[in-house]
Parts: structure tokens; C-alpha cells; sequence
């Protein structure tokens, strides 16, 4: 017990004097500018998307959009969502899917938005998007390019990743992708980011928990995303139980009934605080015509919460799932066994 309670004290120690994140101040979250104090976060979404490009990683070149086009392109849908109490939106486009750094700093500086970019990444949809480098580098050698973003910056910008995003296919975990899940353990453990992984259905949600658990990682620092798309809900029970925060993050008009009824099974069984809900909206896509986004991001202010209101769920319940669980999930602390 010692042993490890000195690990862990050190960890955290390691973390503050490589982050410049005060010991003395509460929780934070590394926004594009900088780290905020977890607390004025405030609404946030959870889980959307600004920019994706899904040429493949093969073909993947940021000169394929123009910075000032998407900003004209996007500002508007975030002004919107700021006037309707939005305070941050985490946005969660992995590298080589169209994460740029500097755009999101323009549109957090212009929008008013805290904006939350990532480091990893992305395995699913059979490694479409993984850089020739993913298949040959060890788990160690990957998650040492994350952990530097994390200290440096990406890329020579100064700016930080706010959690790590990889994504796994939606079967059992294969060789490659589970050394996506260990790089991102090691990440975690060196930085304290929060590990997020496009998962989809139970069976590889809970091999990366088993994964996770093996590498001295605690579930709360794994979102398990896209969990919606698991049928059967009591899975999320269990997860829940090992820590793990359930990111059901498809929110559109066409399904709120659904959403409503899940969240009033979570709140029966008292795992209200353990869930995140956002819509994974958006987004610019570079190559295509620009005719708006597919989905804005208001469905979630404009229609759930007030539905929710008129569905037993009460001003706490609200706050807890959009202000108290992103700050909890998201706030950059080593979580470890
Ligand atoms: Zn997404």
C-alpha cells in the first residue's frame, strides 16, 4: 500500500511539474488555451466535431481546407450554441481525421467557446486513419509522440491536448488496436489526460477495461463512446460500477424519446453521474460544397433539456449531466490502481 500510495503521490507530482498545472489549485482541464480551473467550464457538449476529413490517412494533407474558410463556415453554429448558454465544447477529431489546433484556437478566441482539442489515435474502421508509423512503433513509442504533445504542444504550436481520443473497431480488440489502448494507458499515466476510446458495443468496451485494469489504470479515466450503440443497456451498469464514464453522444430530433428513456433507467438505478450526453455533431468537411453542417449543435438545448425538464428530471439532474460530469470526467489527474 505504501508503495503505491508513493507512486501515486509522485505521479501526481510528475504531472503538475511537467503541465505547469498548479498542486495548490483545484482540478483543471486543458483547453487550446491553456488550463481552466474544472469548475468554470460550465454547459459543455461533450463529444463534437469542427472538422473532419475523411480522405484516409494515406492521402491525409491539412492543405486540403483553408483555415478561414471553415472559421466563416463554423463560427456562426458556435455563436449560436454560446448565446444559448454554452460554455465549452470538447472537440474530438483525432489527427490525421482533421484536428487542427490553430483553427480551434481562432474559433475559441472568436465564439467565446473554451474548446478542448486531443491527442491519439483513431484504429476503427479497420486502420483507415493510422499513420504508417501506428503499425510498426511499439506501444511505448506511440504514446511517447502523445505525452510529448501533451508537454510541448502539438506540432510546434504551444497548443495542448485536453484528453487522449483513440477509437477501436466494434469487435473483439485486435492485435494493433490493443497497442493503441496500452499507449494510451502509458499516456495516461504520464500525463493524467483523460482516455477516450470510439468503442461502440460492450465486448470491446469491456476488453479495454480489462486491458486498462491490467496496466493500473482505474476505469474513471475511460470514456467509453459511441456506448449507445450497445442494445443492451445493463452493460452500462457494469461499467459504471468499474469506474468507466458512459458517453452516449448521439443526441439528433429523431431520437430523443430513446435518450429520455435511458437516462431515466440510469437515474432509477442512481448512475446519473457517471454519464455524459452530447451529439456528435457538426461539421466542415474538406472536398465537399458547403451548405451548412449536416447537424448543428442546438438539438441538446433546444429539445432535450427542455424535454427533459417535462420528464421527471430536475435543475441538479441537468447541471449534473451537462456541467458536473464533463468537469469530473475531463479534469487531468493520474487515475491509477
Ligand atoms: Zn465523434
Amino acid at each position: 500500500m505504501k508503495r503505491r500510495k508513493f507512486i501515486y503521490q509522485s505521479s501526481l507530482i510528475a504531472v503538475s511539474a511537467i503541465s505547469g498545472l498548479s498542486m495548490r489549485s483545484g482540478p483543471q482541464i486543458m483547453t487550446v488555451n491553456g488550463p481552466v480551473d474544472s469548475e468554470k467550464i460550465g454547459v459543455t457538449l461533450s463529444h463534437e466535431h469542427i472538422l473532419v476529413d475523411f480522405i484516409g490517412a494515406a492521402q491525409y494533407n491539412p492543405v486540403r481546407w483553408d483555415r478561414k474558410d471553415v472559421v466563416e463556415a463554423i463560427l456562426p453554429y458556435l455563436i449560436e450554441i454560446k448565446q444559448l448558454g454554452c460554455k465549452s465544447l470538447f472537440e474530438f477529431t483525432p489527427e490525421f481525421l482533421g484536428r487542427d489546433p490553430l483553427l480551434l484556437k481562432d474559433l475559441s478566441r472568436l465564439s467565446g467557446l473554451n474548446i478542448i482539442t486531443n491527442t491519439g489515435y483513431y484504429g476503427a474502421v479497420d486502420n483507415k486513419y493510422l499513420p504508417q508509423s501506428a503499425f510498426s512503433a511499439s506501444a511505448q513509442e506511440l504514446s511517447e509522440v502523445w505525452v510529448h504533445e501533451f508537454k510541448q504542444g502539438i506540432k510546434g504550436t504551444g497548443i495542448r491536448p485536453g484528453f487522449i481520443k483513440i477509437s477501436v473497431n466494434p469487435e473483439s480488440l485486435s492485435d494493433l488496436h490493443r497497442k493503441l489502448v496500452e499507449a494510451a494507458a502509458i499516456t495516461h499515466l504520464h500525463t493524467g489526460l483523460t482516455i477516450t476510446s470510439h468503442t461502440g458495443p460492450s465486448r470491446p468496451a469491456f476488453e479495454q477495461l480489462d486491458m486498462l485494469q491490467k496496466l493500473g489504470v482505474h476505469g474513471s479515466a475511460f470514456v467509453w463512446v459511441h456506448a449507445q450503440n450497445e442494445k443492451d443497456k445493463t452493460a452500462y451498469f457494469n461499467a459504471i460500477q468499474r469506474g468507466a464514464w458512459i458517453s452516449l453522444d448521439g443526441v439528433e430530433e429523431s431520437n430523443l424519446d430513446e435518450y429520455i428513456e435511458i437516462l431515466q433507467l440510469m437515474k432509477e438505478r442512481g448512475f446519473l453521474d457517471q454519464i455524459l450526453i452530447s451529439q456528435d455533431a457538426g461539421w466542415y468537411e474538406p472536398g465537399k460544397p458547403w451548405n451548412g453542417p449536416v447537424r448543428d449543435y442546438t438539438v441538446i438545448f433546444k429539445q432535450l433539456i427542455p424535454k427533459l425538464k417535462v420528464s421527471g428530471f430536475n435543475q441538479q439532474d441537468i447541471k449534473q449531466l451537462f456541467e458536473n460530469n464533463p468537469q469530473k470526467a475531463f479534469s487531468i489527474k493520474v487515475r491509477n490502481l
